[in-house]
């Protein structure tokens, strides 16, 4: 395709009716050679198969035929609008059929006439209000018709024409550029074919066939850039066979306190095999919040240790930060592993001597913020880095993060169910690891969803909890009052609770406006039980570890998304005893209302993200419009998600196939990855 005097390349100026002016506005529709116009696809399609009217929805675009059997009248308004109307018998139907200014229309229908009409279906007063209409019965030609997006004077009707005479004429040119064994696999349209039928549907069904070739095709494309991208990363990249300690990591598992569940034992499987290859691991951990992701961390982190490496922990926060730094201490303890906190709080002598004992070798385990990836911050040597909560760090800082020091491994975990379709494309060049196992004995958190006049029960509820031993969290959107926005606040709700509970449980105050000294100090008292009661904005909303707290309150619930409710509530249902949260929520709409239902009906991650994706679409499922996400122009990444996962799996065996790399049969499908950038030469060198 790359020979200019390839019948597709020519200019679209070739076509018979396309004169100097419609060129230049097939350009500005990015339509210039005769491929770019068979290929501009239709959005959507007209349905004009008769529809019976019983069955008609309100509202719904419909086509029916009849007999006209009234005098059409005409009746002017406004000053240039019109009305024509007249009653059509459809069937067993007799329905009002109403065209808006075309007085022209008066001269053409007549009393007895039949009619094909097209247009809005008003179910509750048995109206249609037509767009198009043709003499006759039977008479649409085309019963279902492409709609194409347009631009400037350019109509529908004469871009059809123009593809259809460009179709004619050069469609023996087209070239297949789906590999044949794909295309018998899944029995795809050919090309050709699947573009003739895209422009020129005979039925619904050979459109949806095109459309499926061509959903195919967009994702295989898509993924064959995102594997092939992921196989440089890995075979370019010179990363550490680690000689890791097998007895000693033996010794380590089996002095955990528990078991490990399959799921766990599966994913370090999983990282165990990219730690001995040359290669540089670059994998995605997900598992749901408490499915005990940092033992695994932890266990992997061991390994590299033992191997003679230094590993790194990084996390968005810096009480989590401590609190890993903590746990990873006491997991530690015995094994000769030096752990070390580094975060924008230490200063000074202590932060100078800290980053010298880095240098050294002489800590083994650097846990922290972001400050982890500093320039002034050197590893002796630096094995493998684990971020956990993926989703807070930008690409740029995984990029950063990929690029420090002597190449680590990279882990990235995240507590974040991300739908299986958004892992794929938007992680589509990383490995993913799936935690998808509680460990034993869990029990679902309770969740209910109440209204602002419950609270009385509500108190004495959390009361009852606090009685028998056990904790509180009460989550606010706002630290303190705002003027602008009518939710609760912090250090008012603090105020108030402290005093309904005055003289026998003690509540804290925890918000991001706090010195992290203060927070360290709040979230420890609540920890060792000296706060019963913890009031807190979503600074908490993760990794913070408290066992004891069985219940949880979250006012104006509506405030958040259902991955953030979610990471909230899994604050608690830590320990084994029941565990319970409470949404006050007064959602104004069908969709907040169906949030708040679909929190207290599953406590799955995976599930809720997936219906968070559902109810806020793909861009903004990360809060904000994610860059990198791929635009497609036939597909849709979440109903067509199961293409996506063919498509994948189809794209990784080709690439990692010999066959790929030499066949002339993959000639076009190494140029597009060159063209791409993802390889040079046409092969992996
Ligand atoms: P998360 O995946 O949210 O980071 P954690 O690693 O914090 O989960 O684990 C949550 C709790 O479950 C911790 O108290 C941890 O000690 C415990 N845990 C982890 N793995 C298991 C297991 N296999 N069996 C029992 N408890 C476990
Ligand atoms: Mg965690």
């Amino acid at each position: 395709m790359k020979n200019p005097d390839h019948p597709l390349l020519k200019p679209v100026s070739v076509l018979q009716g396309v004169g100097e002016e419609t060129a230049v506005q097939l350009g500005d529709m990015g339509i210039y050679t005769v491929s770019d116009l068979i290929n501009y696809l239709p959005y959507r399609y007209d349905d004009f198969r008769l529809k019976d009217l019983s069955e008609a929805a309100h509202e719904e675009r419909v086509t029916v035929e009849g007999s006209v059997h009234s005098e059409p009248a005409l009746q002017f308004y406004g000053r240039k609008k019109s009305r024509l109307t007249f009653r059509l018998l459809t069937g067993p139907h007799s329905v009002k059929v109403t065209f808006f200014n075309q007085p022209y229309l008066k001269k053409k229908v007549n009393l007895h006439d039949k009619l094909t009409v097209t247009g809005k279906w008003d179910r509750q007063r048995q109206l249609i209000t037509a767009q198009t209409y043709k003499l006759g019965e039977g008479s649409q030609e085309e019963l279902f018709a492409p709609v194409y997006p347009l631009k400037g004077s350019v109509t529908n009707k004469t871009l059809r024409k123009f593809i259809k005479q460009a179709l004619d004429l050069y469609s023996d040119s087209l070239a297949e550029t789906l590999p044949q064994t794909l295309m018998m696999k899944y029995k795809l349209l050919n090309r050709k074919e699947a573009l003739e039928a895209m422009h020129f549907p005979v039925s619904p069904e050979s459109m949806k066939q095109a459309r499926r070739r061509f959903v195919f095709e967009e994702f295989f494309y898509f993924q064959l850039k995102m594997q092939g991208l992921r196989k440089v990363e890995r075979e370019q990249s010179k990363g550490v066979h680690f000689q890791y300690d097998a007895d000693k990591l033996r010794d380590f598992t089996e002095k955990l306190p528990f078991p490990l569940t399959n799921a766990q034992k599966r994913v370090l499987k999983e990282i165990f095999a990219d730690l001995s290859t040359p290669f540089r691991m670059n994998r995605l951990l997900q598992g749901d919040v408490g499915s005990g992701k940092t033992v695994v961390a932890a266990i992997a982190l061991y390994a590299v240790i033992t191997a003679g490496y230094q590993g790194a922990l990084m996390v968005p926060t810096e009480i989590l930060a401590e609190q890993h730094a903590e746990s990873l201490a006491a997991l530690f303890d015995g094994t000769g592993v030096t752990v070390a906190l580094l975060t924008s709080s230490v200063k000074g002598k202590k932060r100078r001597l800290l980053l010298e004992q880095l240098k050294q070798g002489e800590i083994d385990l650097l846990v922290g913020t972001h400050a982890l990836i500093q320039d002034e911050v050197d590893f002796k040597k630096l094995g493998l880095v684990i971020t956990d909560e993926q989703h807070r760090f930008g690409v740029q800082q995984r990029r950063v993060l990929r690029e420090k020091g002597e190449s680590p491994d990279v882990l990235f975990m995240t507590a974040t169910p991300i739908p299986r379709t958004l892992a794929i494309t938007v992680f589509g060049e990383m490995d993913v690891s799936i935690i998808d196992e509680m460990p034993a004995g869990r029990k679902p958190i309770e969740t209910y969803w109440v209204k602002e006049n419950m609270m009385n029960r509500i108190l004495s509820f959390i009361e009852k909890e606090l009685e028998q031993g056990r904790q509180a969290y009460v989550i606010c959107p706002l630290i303190e009052e705002s003027d602008k926005l009518d939710v609760q606040n912090a250090i008012d709700v603090h105020a108030q609770l402290s005093q309904y509970y005055a003289g026998r449980y003690q509540a804290g105050l925890m918000h991001g406006r706090l010195h992290s000294d203060e927070k360290e100090a709040i979230m420890k008292q609540f920890a060792e039980n000296e706060t019963h009661i913890l009031i807190s904005t979503t600074v908490v909303e993760v990794g913070v570890n408290v066992p004891n707290a069985s219940v949880m309150l979250i006012y104006d619930a509506e405030r958040f998304g259902l991955s953030q409710l979610h990471q909230l509530r899994g604050r608690v249902g830590r320990g084994s005893d029941q565990s319970y949260c409470i949404l006050m929520a007064d959602p104004k709409n069908e969709v907040g209302k169906e949030r708040m239902k679909i929190m207290t009906e599953t406590n799955d991650g995976f599930v809720l993200s997936e219906k968070d994706l559902e109810l806020r679409g793909p861009g903004d499922f990360f809060g904000r419009k994610q860059s990198g996400m791929p635009e497609f122009r036939v597909a849709d990444m979440v109903h067509d998600y199961r293409a996506l996962e063919t498509a994948r799996d189809d794209a990784h065996q080709l690439i990692e196939s010999e066959i790929f790399w030499h066949s002339s049969d993959y000639e076009p499908l190494r140029s597009y990855l060159q063209a791409e950038g993802v390889i040079s030469g046409g092969k992996l060198d």
